[in-house]
């Protein structure tokens, strides 16, 4: 933890305090779960927050102070106490992420400090994975793999889709997970047309796709996946638009790799699906950074000029969405390697006809 401060601070240079506020990079940095903020500079690593935190920041946080708010100090009180007494005259903030009335009220409070737009891009820096965080993202891959093989095992007719969600939420507890990282698309029938469909109580029939894109938290680290099934015989238009986005997920898989930019990766399996004439029925990007948020850097979109690089973790999720018929998705996490990627997630995707 205390390196990747020191990265920030080196990166930044010059003399400043830099305070971060966005949740997952307070976590990134400090070990810190809880609300409040992050302050660092040279000789300055601190946690401000709040009497419900205090306890839980000191375990998490070993080496930062903790800055407890009471009323009448404030977090700008603590921040500015801490800035005059090092006599630093800047401080950075992640303006992307401060409301315009916090920023104002900074800006009022620290008179005479100038507060500026963070220089570093902590997204960026947490777009390559440390081993240890990989391990996590692993351990929430296998996890999410075993869930997957479980629910199977209880679709059936007269199952609905929140019943499957019980189930998977269950299943995640009841094998370590912290619960899931994000509310889970189980999407059945004309549902699953819907790319972020929410569960509902339409239950189970034959004739149904149903598309699971599920993931779990290990250690605060997520994963993403999706697999779509078939429930008895269906259109075969479904089938159809199955095999072509199976060899869209491919060819994105054999993208992967380092040097190739975010828009390169999202073509290979884009170029794809045009040619076999469902270009408007794919209009979501082909994947994206997984770490702690379930939704980070790099971006795997046509408009994306990042360069991936090994350690980066990535889903590769093409899909085809027929309105009022159903969809197809077909989700991966890959890790970028030396000289390519290794798929993460294990589950078969031949296609698999249930009952
Ligand atoms: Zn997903
Ligand atoms: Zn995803």
């Amino acid at each position: 933890m205390f390196d990747r401060v020191q990265r920030v601070l080196d990166q930044v240079g010059a003399p400043m305090a830099c305070l971060f506020t966005r949740p997952e990079n307070m976590t990134y940095l400090s070990g810190f779960t809880g609300e409040g903020a992050v302050l660092v500079a040279e000789g300055l690593r601190a946690v401000i927050t709040d009497f419900r935190y205090v306890e839980q920041a000191q375990q998490q946080a070993p080496g930062f102070e903790v800055f407890e708010t009471v009323r009448g100090k404030g977090q700008n009180a603590w921040i500015e106490q801490a800035l005059r007494q090092r006599d630093i005259r800047t401080l950075a903030c992640e303006t992307d992420h401060l409301s315009h009335d916090a920023f104002a009220a900074l800006e009022k409070a620290l008179d005479g400090i100038h507060v500026v737009s963070c220089p570093v891009d902590l997204q960026q820096l947490r777009a390559v994975k440390a081993p240890q965080e990989i391990d996590q993202i692993r351990q929430a891959a296998r996890l999410t793999d075993d869930a997957f093989a479980y629910l199977l095992t209880r679709v059936r007719p007269g199952v609905t889709e929140l019943n499957l969600v019980a189930l998977l939420y269950q299943f995640f507890l009841d094998h370590g997970a912290q619960g899931f990282s994000f509310a889970p698309i189980i999407a059945s029938g004309e549902n699953s047309s819907l790319p972020h469909a929410i569960a509902g109580n339409r239950a189970i029939r034959p004739g149904d796709l149903i598309t699971f894109d599920i993931g779990c938290k290990v250690g605060g680290y997520c994963s993403d996946f999706t697999r779509t099934v078939a429930v008895g015989q269906v259109d075969p238009e479904l089938e159809r638009i199955y095999e072509i986005v199976l060899q869209a997920n491919l060819r994105g898989l054999d993208a992967v790799r380092p040097g190739v930019t975010g828009a390169q990766a999202d073509a290979a399996a884009r170029d794809y699906i045009a040619q076999m004439g469902y270009g408007p029925c794919f209009g979501h990007s082909t994947g994206h950074g997984v770490g702690l948020e379930i939704h980070e850097q790099p971006r795997l979109s046509a408009a994306s000029e990042q360069v991936l690089e090994p350690g980066m973790i990535v889903t590769v999720e093409p899909g085809i969405y027929l309105p009022g018929k159903g969809g197809v998705r077909i989700e991966d996490l890959v890790l970028v390697t030396k000289d390519g990627c290794e798929v993460l997630s294990h589950a078969d995707k031949k296609l698999l006809v249930l009952g």
